[in-house]
């Protein structure tokens, strides 16, 4: 029987699971990335990519406080695990003057270095190659801000955690048996595994299978991204492309987030634009998620996404352009879930909102915290992370 066991191998699972081995016996059972979304039949998760957006300065100071801490034990994880995944290329905010006031607020506060331009436009003094935002202001985040590749992040947290002594399974739990003394986790493998303490860290997927006896309030939404493929050489003119955030609405599609030039599995270097689009749709059950993931219509407002990178970047050589689909899974207060569900035996981590990658490590730091001694431990007030009652 394990001390711990951690239902959910994403980016919070793991952080989690590392944390929780340097305190028990630990076990993580997670399904691995499916070989082809659109012929996978099991679960899918928001964390396949190889680009998230990590920064300190948000609209909101709790973020921001969890993303501070996860960037500084960024470095430690990269030496110890020999992995590395994090790229701080600096991030930028383009907003109006209502849109950009709390994430200035936050960055005084807080100290975050950056610069504030009254006028977008003057960002191109830095960086030439982006469009002109005259009517927009924009905060430039310096470095360690940039982005973090959400694989690398994982297999340098499951590294650690092995060498710590998790065991890691790849398999789905199905069903949960709660017990006097234990829990016995039923997996669609047909093995149990036993622990004395859970924590469920699955992402989009916490309301699936039987885990749970009352669900969480929880809205999964799809999300479309583009892709867009450029030479070698274009990469290389704009290898000082910061990460940008752009808060504005073109055409159908508004709060656009974009990568700069990253190397993908398939050899190949894109460009990621995403964004919200007026077809996004709550995702209810499994199958929906599924659905969406494999064969969703991402491509809708492809011509859309295209224009809007042309703003962006009006002078860009792409070879050619695709979309991708994720999961968000938003949670009622706008924070993770934190939470215990069953004392001394049942906890939850999940609810990303669409910014936990970046602070995947406090996440799962917070939650090993409180799984461990059965009670919430850090100065920040459990509530902002608790359960809707
Ligand atoms: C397109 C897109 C762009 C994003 N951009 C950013 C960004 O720029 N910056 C940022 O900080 N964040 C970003 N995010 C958000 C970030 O990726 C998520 O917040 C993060 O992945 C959440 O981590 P998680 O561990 O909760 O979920 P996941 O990473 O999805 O992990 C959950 C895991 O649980 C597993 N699981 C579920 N159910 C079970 C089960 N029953 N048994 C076993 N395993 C199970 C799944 O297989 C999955 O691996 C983005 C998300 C998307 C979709």
């Amino acid at each position: 029987m394990y001390d711990f066991a951690v239902i959910g191998k994403g980016l919070i699972g793991s952080a989690a699971a590392r944390y929780l081995s340097q305190k028990g016996s630990t076990l993580l059972i997670g399904p691995d990335e499916p070989a082809n979304l659109e012929t996978h039949r099991g679960i899918f998760a928001s964390h396949y990519d190889q680009g998230r957006i990590t920064r300190e300065i948000a609209s909101d100071s709790v973020w921001a406080e969890l993303a501070r801490r996860s960037i500084d034990v960024y470095s430690e994880l990269e030496q110890q695990s020999q992995i590395s995944f994090h790229h701080p290329v600096g991030c930028v905010y383009i907003a109006n003057e209502a849109g950009i006031q709390p994430y200035k607020e936050v960055a005084n506060e807080r100290s975050v270095p950056h610069q504030f331009f009254d006028h977008a436009t003057d960002l191109q003094n830095d960086f030439p190659f982006l469009g002109s935002f005259d009517a927009l202001s924009a905060i430039s985040e310096e470095a360690p801000a940039g982005y973090i590749n959400p694989r690398d992040l994982i297999r340098a947290q499951l590294e650690l955690s092995r060498t710590q002594g998790t065991d890691i399974v790849a398999e789905t739990a199905i069903d949960l048996e709660i017990l006097k003394s234990k829990v016995k986790i039923h997996t669609g493998n047909d093995t149990v595994y036993e622990a004395k303490r859970i924590l469920l860290a699955t992402g989009a997927y916490a309301n699936a299978f039987n885990l749970l006896e009352k669900k969480l309030e929880l809205r999964v939404k799809s999300e479309t991204v583009m892709f867009a493929k450029v030479p070698e050489a274009e990469a290389a003119r704009l290898k000082t492309l910061p990460s940008l955030i752009l808060d504005k609405a073109i055409g159908y599609l508004d709060d656009f987030y974009l990568l700069p030039p990253i190397l993908y599995p398939d050899g190949n270097i894109y460009v990621k634009l995403g964004a919200n689009t007026a077809a996004d749709s709550t995702l209810v059950t499994s199958r929906d998620m599924a659905d969406w993931m494999r064969k969703g219509k991402s491509n809708m407002f492809l011509d859309n996404f295209k224009e809007a990178l042309a703003q962006l970047l009006p002078d860009l050589q792409a070879e050619s352009f695709h979309t991708g689909r994720c999961l968000i899974t938003y949670t009622k207060h706008g924070k993770p879930y934190i939470d215990e569900i069953l004392p001394k035996q049942l906890y939850v981590a999940t609810g990303g909102n669409g910014s936990a990658a970046k602070s995947s490590d406090a996440i799962g730091q917070l939650a090993a915290q409180m799984v461990e001694k059965a009670r919430w431990q850090d100065t920040l007030d459990p509530e902002l992370f608790a359960l809707p009652s």
